[in-house]
């Protein structure tokens, strides 16, 4: 019988990776939007597969609502990826955050137990859960220590989920995924922001990057990788917690620098701290500067992560390098300016 999935978020970068995926595997695949917004489907266009997901509504506000979409499109399992993903909005926004990313899994994990406890379950939790990282490289079994109001909210949901799956007995895995972006990736988080403001410098659209820490230290990986790791925790006998992870960190300066060459700027460095910036060699023209406005008020400084129990159990390795990554998503941008294709 085909197997049919439900994805919140499916208008994210995760979902629309997670959708093409589950369509190869011949899913049925059904996504949420938010009722009252227009969905924003560029993402599944641009994989080729906006025709062939299906679109309800659901707000993880609302429990009378999830219910009847659950209700309604009968999954057999349920991708959680729908939050406030973006851990610098979330100092703006606390309860919102929490409302959505913490009691939004409470609200879902309580429509299975009511509607089909026998649906299985991923929630999408984060490396930003060890914040303050207590060991390294981080493990399943490392102490979290979130340093946001985004990764508290996610901690909650992270031990819902497997409080939910001890005392009800329901299929319920956690993804421990550490960042991975894409050329899907939003604007708004830093890896695309880099790339997409430099292929506007490159090509007179844009005068200068302004951006914050960027010594910090973040595990990248590619996300088409990432999402095939949430499959593989739902196809397992037993779920349970999972790190997902290259092991390997680097700096954003060495992102910016690969992105930079990519696109073909030869970047020259001066200054300290938030006075530094950089210069394109050949021209002397300031091109990228730091504001202080871009650093968190408590920001993580390095997380690496240990992938071995998911290369082990899941059978599951990335495929990208971290070069290739930044390869991937500064040539795409270079193309989307240079042909004149809207940047979101
Ligand atoms: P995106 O920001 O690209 O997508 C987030 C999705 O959540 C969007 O589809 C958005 O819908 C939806 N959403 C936001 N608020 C609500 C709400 N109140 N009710 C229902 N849906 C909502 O994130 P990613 O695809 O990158 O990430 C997917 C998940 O994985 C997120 O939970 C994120 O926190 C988590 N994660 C991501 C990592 C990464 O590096 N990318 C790392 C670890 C975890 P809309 O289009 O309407 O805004």
């Amino acid at each position: 019988m085909t197997k049919r999935a439900l994805i919140t978020g499916i208008t994210g970068q995760d979902g629309a990776f997670l959708s093409k995926l589950l369509l190869e595997k011949g899913y049925e695949v059904y996504g949420t939007c938010r009722p009252n917004s227009s969905p924003i489907n560029w993402r599944l266009k641009e994989l080729g597969v906006f025709e062939q997901v299906h679109m309800v509504p659901l707000e993880l506000f609302e429990y009378s609502n999830i219910i009847k979409t659950v209700d309604t499109v009968r999954p057999d399992e349920i991708y959680n990826l729908g939050a406030q993903s973006f851990v610098s909005s979330s100092f703006d926004q606390p309860i919102y955050t929490s409302e959505v990313n913490a009691i939004g899994v409470l609200r879902l994990l309580e429509v299975i137990r009511n509607v089909n406890s026998d649906i299985k379950f991923y929630q999408a939790s984060t490396s930003e859960l060890y914040g303050k990282a207590q060991e390294s490289p981080q493990t399943e079994n490392t102490r979290f220590y979130p340093r946001s109001p985004y990764s508290v909210a996610k901690q909650f949901a992270h031990s819902i989920t497997i409080n939910y799956r001890e005392a009800y007995n329901l299929h319920a895995s956690a993804g421990i995924l550490f960042n991975h972006e894409s050329e899907l990736r939003g604007t708004e988080f830093v890896t695309r922001k880099i790339t997409s403001s430099l292929a506007m410098i490159w090509h007179n659209k844009l005068d200068v990057l302004e951006l914050g820490n960027i010594n910090i230290e973040r595990d990248w990986g590619y996300a088409k990788d990432y999402v095939c790791a949430m499959w593989k925790m739902l196809q397992q006998k037993v779920p349970g917690e999972f790190v997902i992870a290259t092991g390997k960190s680097h700096t954003l300066r060495e992102f910016i620098s690969i992105a930079a060459d990519t696109i073909g700027f030869k970047l020259e460095w001066s200054g300290e701290g938030t006075d530094e910036f950089a210069i394109e060699k050949s021209t002397g023209k300031k091109i990228i500067k730091i504001n202080e406005k871009y650093f968190r008020l408590t920001d993580v400084d390095r997380i690496v992560g240990d992938p071995k129990n998911a290369n082990e159990v899941l059978k599951w390795k990335p495929t990208v390098t971290f070069e290739e990554l930044v390869h991937i998503m500064a040539k795409t941008d270079y193309d989307r300016v240079k042909n004149d294709k809207l940047l979101i």
